[in-house]
């Protein structure tokens, strides 16, 4: 069944392939020559403080493009390459091409935080807090200029281990956070001994609390948790004006999405970024736009 269906061209990847398949094989090798021969491409999304439409950070996102495929989304190609443990190039990849970002927009005044996801084999890497300072050294950033998102499910597949590598990257200095809030199976009693600084609230909540009464409850009260924890809260899937205004109003400190800008590439991203922070445009139409 999954070989019929990428034949007809939809996904790459299905839940269905078999990890030993040919199939698998030849994703996997097509994988690595995406790698080496250059095909991945670095997307950043930006992170706005909602009181004030300052941008404090950007999120890392991967995107493929692919020879025949064109631009491929992450959700086609990260769940196999978490499957089959390649992921951990992937993440490697995005971690040298983010801290290469980092020194280029800061060279021209842009100063902000990168936020990098990690999945589960990268918190199963011993290496990694090493092989990470190892590739800031090289551009010149310190462990301030990073931020590392986790899910909650990524946590809670291994949590014993996951929490020893946590513990690590928090006392050399990354700020870590946890993505897609509200989706997983942790438990606060379990998330209230991680070393997390932001909690973000997933964007299916955020993107429903206009219309549902439920999902604006539950927008409302993770903001007091995190708040309560002492955690940054940041709201991704902000789609619209008025979605702000509400974030804004319940205390949400930041927020990404649509309405403020899609992932981009880091030429299109700089641009972005001195378009939005000139003085007569973000900073007084926020002002504006919360009255
Ligand atoms: P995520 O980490 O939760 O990233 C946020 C996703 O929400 C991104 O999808 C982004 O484009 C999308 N998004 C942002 N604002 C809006 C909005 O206003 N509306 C809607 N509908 N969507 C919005 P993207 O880039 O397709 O990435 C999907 C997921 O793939 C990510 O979710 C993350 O779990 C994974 N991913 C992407 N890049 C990497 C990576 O380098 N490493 C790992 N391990 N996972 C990655
Ligand atoms: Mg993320
Ligand atoms: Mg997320
Ligand atoms: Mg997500």
């Amino acid at each position: 069944v999954a070989a019929k269906k990428r034949q007809t061209g939809s996904a790459i990847y299905s839940p269905q392939l078999d990890a030993g398949s040919q199939e698998s094989l030849s994703l996997l090798s097509e994988l690595r020559r995406a790698v080496e021969g250059g095909q991945l491409r670095l997307y950043l999304q930006p992170k706005v403080e909602l009181k004030t439409g300052r941008v404090i950070s950007a999120e890392a996102l991967l995107r493929w493009q692919h020879p025949e495929r064109g631009l491929v989304p992450p959700m086609q190609f990260i769940p196999f390459a978490e499957q089959t443990g390649f992921i951990r190039e992937l993440t490697r990849w995005v971690l040298a091409e983010s801290a290469q970002a980092w020194a280029a927009l800061n060279a021209q005044n842009q100063a902000l935080r990168i936020s990098v996801n990690l999945s589960t084999r990268d918190l199963m890497d011993q290496d990694l807090p090493a092989k990470i300072s190892a590739m800031l050294a090289q551009y010149g950033a310190n462990t301030d200029s990073l931020c590392l998102e986790i899910t909650e499910s990524a946590i809670m597949d291994d949590p014993q281990r996951a929490l020893e590598t946590l513990n690590q990257l928090h006392e050399m200095g990354f700020k870590l956070s946890i993505d897609d809030f509200g989706t997983g199976y942790s438990s606060l009693a379990y998330l209230k001994g991680l070393p997390v600084d932001e909690l973000k609230i997933d964007k299916s909540f955020v993107l429903a609390m206009e219309t549902d009464l439920g999902d604006a409850k539950i927008v409302r009260s993770t903001i007091e948790l995190a708040h309560n924890m002492g955690l940054t809260v940041v709201a991704e899937g902000l789609e619209t004006g008025m979605a702000w205004k509400l974030l804004a109003e319940l205390g949400c400190d930041e927020g990404q999405g649509y309405f403020i800008a899609k992932p981009m590439p880091q030429e299109q991203f700089s641009a972005w970024f001195k378009a939005w922070s000139a003085p007569d445009l973000s900073h007084e139409s926020v002002e504006t736009m919360l009255g």
